[in-house]
């Protein structure tokens, strides 16, 4: 059977030329990076090639950035890091409710040690208001971590704001930029941020390397201890395949944002503006600015894994945003944390398109959901409205 990926902010497959040029420097770069012999020599060269295209990507400079091994590395090392570089005497950590676990769960980890952390929630619309991290902070707040895009709504968030916001008060400020680097131009000066964490598998490179941004004077500790790589922020044999891989994935990205952009959008909205006017009792969950590539869609009386396994099985990959802890299912907290009731979290999905992806696809699924949607509510105890 035909099948058709809409799942690009769960992961993205390498493409052509990326794995091509992996696959080259597997076989042509073997030399350990801080070897100083000629393959050593070699693969240092490439590693600061691809890290000279990365800060291309982000608008920094290359020695600003530390290759990682994916977002939720860089961002242990950013929020820890930074924590244990500045943490004393300041006790607080500013966050919001909607992060990934990459995030929350660092500050859970340093809620255990002592640490006070705020949770700031979105509006309705799923944006961080401004004006409520301003409210949060206090002389004693030393981080502030806001994502730049939602992973399950695409929202963006005012980092710019936000970040000025952190500087008067005299704290960092981090951001989580993992579903937006690649997928709209991000320029980490302009955003104001210390910090600001990347993953490569998400635009095109393979699953296993990231990179974290760390704004020169930033100081921020090794939360992994061994030799002195990174400029001994990160320690462990650099992964350099991987790394000019993402090199080549960060450079297509640059040279084909805009088109791309608009070519996402029209497809996204053309899949929105379908199952609107298609399904009834469907709206769009958050407002606002998004990544081009991202909507979020309810789906009142069903249940989301239900809808993602039928579609799975007409050919289509796509992400309900609950997760799977004890055995029972539980709605996105992103979701949740904007205000939607249990019942429609759990009856929402995610819709994330990329490169393989084009119109007919899109018209595709819109039968396929329109045809789920009425098969299960047939079946549904609670779906009454029509
Ligand atoms: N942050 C966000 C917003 C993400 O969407 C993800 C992955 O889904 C991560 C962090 C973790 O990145 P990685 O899978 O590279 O560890």
């Amino acid at each position: 059977m035909r099948r058709f990926y809409f799942d690009h902010n769960a992961t993205t497959p390498v493409s052509q030329p990326v794995l091509e040029v992996l696959v080259s420097a597997l076989l042509e770069v073997p030399g350990n990076a801080s070897s100083i012999h000629q393959d050593g020599q070699l693969a240092k060269q490439r590693l600061e090639a691809a890290r000279r295209e990365m800060a291309a990507l982000l608008g920094c400079e290359p020695k600003e950035l530390v290759f990682t091994s994916g977002g939720t590395e860089a961002d242990n090392l950013a929020i820890l890091g930074s924590v244990q570089a500045n943490g004393s005497p300041h006790k607080h950590v500013i966050t919001t409710a909607i992060e990934h676990p990459a995030v929350l769960n660092p500050c859970r980890e340093l809620e255990r040690t002592g640490m006070d952390v705020t949770y700031v929630r979105p509006a309705s619309d799923g944006l961080i208001d401004p004006d409520d991290i301003r409210r949060a902070l206090k002389p004693e707040t030393m981080l502030v971590s806001v994502m730049h895009a939602n992973n399950e709504t695409g929202t963006l968030q005012p980092i710019a704001e936000i970040s000025a916001l952190a500087h008067e008060a005299g704290a960092l400020m981090h951001s989580d930029g993992v579903q937006a680097a690649g997928k709209i131009p991000v320029d980490v000066e302009a955003l104001g941020v210390d910090l600001y964490s990347i993953s490569g598998h998400k635009f095109y490179a393979p699953k296993g390397i990231g990179a974290l941004y760390v704004k020169n004077g930033t100081k921020l500790r090794p939360i992994q201890f061994g030799g002195k790589h990174e400029r001994e922020r990160r320690p462990g044999t650099e992964n350099v395949p991987s790394a000019v891989a993402m090199e080549k994935a960060a450079a297509f990205a640059r040279d084909t944002l805009p088109i791309e952009t608009a070519r996402l959008e029209a497809l996204r909205d053309r899949l929105e503006t379908g199952i609107l006017a298609r399904v009834p009792d469907s709206g769009v969950n958050g407002a606002g600015e998004r990544t081009p590539n991202t909507t979020n869609i309810y789906f009142d009386g069903l249940e989301g894994e239900a809808l993602v396994i039928s579609l799975d099985l007409k050919g289509f990959a796509v992400s309900s945003g609950s997760a799977c802890s004890s055995g029972a299912v539980e709605p996105s907290h992103v979701l949740l944390a904007m205000g939607l009731a249990p019942e429609r979290a759990r009856a929402s999905l995610r819709f994330s398109l990329g490169a393989s992806n084009n119109a007919e696809q899109v018209d595709a699924l819109i039968d396929a959901v329109v045809q789920s949607a009425a098969q299960l509510r047939k079946l549904s105890p609670t779906y009454t409205s029509a």
